[in-house]
């Protein structure tokens, strides 16, 4: 069975705050991680329509720059009543210029088009991927989820995203009302993690 205690890793992400959580995850067991956007390596195209195939895109294109083991990861807001609308499509809702409080007003507008007034008619989850891609193409892979339902109108200041209107089962308060390490026990991506660790340490 592979393991990765004492490794070097490339974490295939651009994005500092997600470095910077694999980063502290990883280094009790050893692991040096090193980041693509760190490296300057191009960010790849999320053609796929699964949370899978998107995470397996980074992942491969960061292990074939580097020839080191790469660890990617791909999220998303899926929604029930919208037939798990915007999933991979997550961070598209909310334009070019990346406008949360946008993404999350069309959420709303299609959940009241759908007459989805109750929280059990608002469900929805986080859904967190990840993907390590050891350079022999051996590739192992986990998943992450936030159960929860959808609040309107968006509340608090903390967390990114679609945080202020997502409330966690068991809370009243959203993961943006929640402080970064409460979140963090419960998050999509915490969960994702955990069965990594399981798994390969
Ligand atoms: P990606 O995983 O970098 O492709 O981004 C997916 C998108 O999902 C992000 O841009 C966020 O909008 C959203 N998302 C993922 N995780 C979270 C979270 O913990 N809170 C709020 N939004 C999130």
């Amino acid at each position: 069975m592979r393991k990765l205690t004492g490794q070097k890793i490339v974490v295939a992400t651009h994005n500092k705050g997600k470095l910077e959580e694999f980063a502290q995850l990883l280094k009790p067991y050893g692991v040096t991680a090193v980041s693509a956007g760190e490296l300057g390596l191009p960010e790849p195209a999320e053609t796929e329509n699964t949370f899978v195939g998107n995470a397996r895109i980074k992942a491969q294109s960061a292990m074939q720059a580097t020839g080191l083991i790469a660890l990617s990861d791909d999220s998303g807001l899926c929604v029930e009543a919208l037939d798990g609308e915007p999933g991979v499509y997550t961070a598209d809702w909310a334009g070019p210029d990346r406008d949360w409080t946008r993404a999350m007003r069309l959420v709303e507008e299609k959940l009241q088009a759908r007459h989805a007034t109750t929280p059990d008619h608002r469900r929805a989850e986080f859904v967190c991927t990840l993907c390590v891609l050891w350079p022999d193409g051996e590739e192992r892979i986990f998943e992450g989820k936030a159960h929860g339902h959808l609040t309107w109108p968006p509340r608090g200041q903390l967390g990114h995203g679609y945080d202020p209107m997502f409330v966690p089962l068991g809370e009243t308060r959203t993961f943006a009302e929640l402080d970064p390490a409460e979140k963090n026990k419960i998050s999509h991506r915490a969960a994702a993690l955990e069965s990594l660790v399981r798994d390969l340490f």
